[in-house]
């Protein structure tokens, strides 16, 4: 007989976790946790895993970071088996790799697709999160885990007239499934990141002209991407775990010959060759050359003036050369690997059109206005980017304790411990969020000390019957603090990059990933668990 005196027990949450996002964190997160015995829910906008790879289907869209690296690796027979085609993977097989990932660890039976949340509220009174989604369902979990990428929040500025345009419209970062056919068409592309220098080449190859409205011009370096053939690919998987090993020990998580030399302690000529030696190499390898590009404004120069030189001879118009070759510091937007990006501006259908001193002035039903000459086009390709870091989290209704919203907590710019939690957000989590190194590093081995990470800490909490986890408000600052003062040593603050927050009118100016290099992080984070979650409040 039950003892009448005795309080009903409270229900508990309907999973352990709720998960938002079946990109490579998400997915990775619930297989973790499904491992360790929690049950876990994942809610999905899109109608497929693969996250970015699932929306980034734009002409040319394709990872910057090897493919061999670019991939999982808590499965040592997932890595052997899977078999990369290209050095660097382009979209559909980005998108093959996350589907097979999904299916080998039958991960989709707990995704729910097409279904966006809108609001996540930690319930006190429950000690659990109720997460509300699309479909206005409502479901309970003790951990919200945010695995909502850092570059998935598709940015597209107010242009006045945006909405009178009678032709097609497309934003890189949303690309629609269908095949887009430009054959024939006059087409506009705004924009030139890293989306635009991957499209740019392709579009142009089919489009009847193009016209490439750009603000700023970037630093790109030569991909000089490959088919993989067999006895390279032997080769890795027979190297797997070195390489892996000697990747975490690199600032980035990729395995790069990093240099230790300084520029400017270098030789010119000397300086010049080596230079040369990694631009033939190609990717983002360029700048490990020295150590000193990205602190000292002086070594900066001469890696930047060695990427000019290269577009002025890839160029044959010496004025469009010009305009295409940056002035700012290199490295401090994030560095483009191109396919054919330069020598496209040699092509007759292709024009450039300069916007740097005086902005598009408007969208009209037939094209866009700038520097007083109309474009007509059929299409307008908008490759403005993203709402980095925090626009995936911030465009959901996020309350903590006592009804604090994200959005007022992050007013002045996102504050985290660890990039990992958030103070007055128990139990909330998120992969490789603002104040963890992510978007500076190489994502996929970031992304998998993140999940584990978090698995640890459910599991620590598990043992010892412990319902809550949030760093206190003093471990918070402390960290903030430490990620200003790294970013602050560095050349990043010399431009206005998406790492800052600088694209997005009004979002406050904050370095947002954390510099210190990925071991140092993760020295950081285990430390942290090994002190039994240090700066956390667990109760
Ligand atoms: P992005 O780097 O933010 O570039 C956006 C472009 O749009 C910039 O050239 C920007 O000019 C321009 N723009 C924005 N608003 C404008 C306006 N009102 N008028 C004229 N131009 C405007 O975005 P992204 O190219 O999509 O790349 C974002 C990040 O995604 C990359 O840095 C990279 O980390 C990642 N990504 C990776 C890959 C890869 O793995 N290969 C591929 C694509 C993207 P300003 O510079 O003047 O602001």
């Amino acid at each position: 007989m039950p003892d009448k005196k005795a309080p009903a027990a409270k229900p508990g949450p309907a999973f352990d976790a709720v998960i938002v996002g079946a990109g490579f964190a998400g997915m990775y997160m619930l297989h973790r946790l499904r491992r360790l015995g929690f049950s876990a829910r994942v809610f999905e906008a899109g109608g497929d895993v693969g996250g970015t790879w699932y929306w980034n289907r734009y002409p040319g869209a394709r990872c910057d970071v090897e493919s061999v690296q670019y991939s999982y690796q808590f499965d040592a027979a997932l890595e052997q088996e899977w078999e990369w085609s290209e050095r660097y993977a382009a979209q559909p097989e980005l998108l093959r790799y996350a589907r097979h990932v999904a299916d080998r660890f039958d991960l989709k039976r707990d995704i729910q697709f097409n279904t966006r949340v809108i609001s996540a509220r930690f319930d006190a009174a429950q000690g659990h999160w109720l997460v509300e989604t699309g479909d206005r369902a409502c479901t309970s979990a003790a951990f919200c885990i945010m695995a909502t990428g850092c570059l998935s929040s598709p940015n597209l500025p107010c242009f006045k007239g945006l909405d009178s345009f009678a032709g097609d419209r497309y934003h890189t970062g949303h690309w629609p499934h269908e095949d887009v056919d430009f054959r024939g068409k006059r087409v506009a592309i705004i924009g030139t990141g890293s989306s635009a220098v991957q499209s740019i080449p392709i579009i142009a190859r089919r489009a009847e002209h193009l016209y490439v409205f750009q603000r700023t011009p970037n630093y790109a370096v030569p991909a000089h991407n490959r088919p993989l053939d067999a006895d390279a690919l032997t080769k890795v998987k027979a190297d797997y775990p070195a390489m892996r090993k000697r990747a975490k020990q690199t600032m980035t998580g990729i395995d790069f010959d990093y240099s230790d030399k300084k520029a400017l302690e270098t030789a010119a000529a000397d300086r010049q060759r080596e230079y040369e030696r990694r631009w033939r190499h190609g990717g983002l390898w360029f700048l490990g050359a020295y150590q000193d590009l990205m602190v000292d404004q002086a070594a900066n120069d001469t890696a930047a003036e060695f990427v000019r030189g290269k577009i002025r001879q890839r160029v044959s118009s010496q004025e469009v050369a010009e305009l295409l070759a940056p002035k700012n510091t290199i490295g401090c937007k994030r560095l483009c690997v191109d396919i054919g990006y330069y020598e496209t501006f040699n092509r007759e259908n292709v024009t450039l059109v300069d916007v740097s001193t005086e902005p598009i002035e408007h969208i009209t039903a037939r094209g866009l206005r700038a520097r007083g000459v109309d474009y007509e086009v059929d299409a307008i390709v908008f490759a403005t980017g993203f709402d980095a870091m925090t626009g995936s989290l911030l465009r959901i209704d996020i309350s903590g304790r006592n009804g604090l919203t994200l959005e007022t907590k992050w007013q002045e710019g996102p504050r985290s411990y660890l990039g990992v939690a958030i103070a007055q957000f128990p139990n909330l989590f998120m992969i490789t969020g603002p104040g963890s190194p992510s978007v500076l590093t190489n994502m996929l081995p970031t992304i998998e000390q993140h999940v584990e990470w978090i698995a640890d800490a459910l599991a620590f909490m598990r043992a010892r019957g412990i319902a809550l986890i949030e760093p206190s408000g003093e471990a918070e600052a402390d960290w903030v603090g430490h990620v200003a003062e790294l970013a602050g040593r560095t050349l990043r603050y010399t431009c206005g990059s998406w790492y800052l927050g600088v694209n997005i009118p009004g979002k406050p100016r904050v370095f947002m990933p954390y510099i210190g290099g990925f071991p140092k992080y993760v020295e950081h984070c285990n430390e942290i668990a090994a002190n039994g979650y240090q700066g956390f409040v667990l109760t």
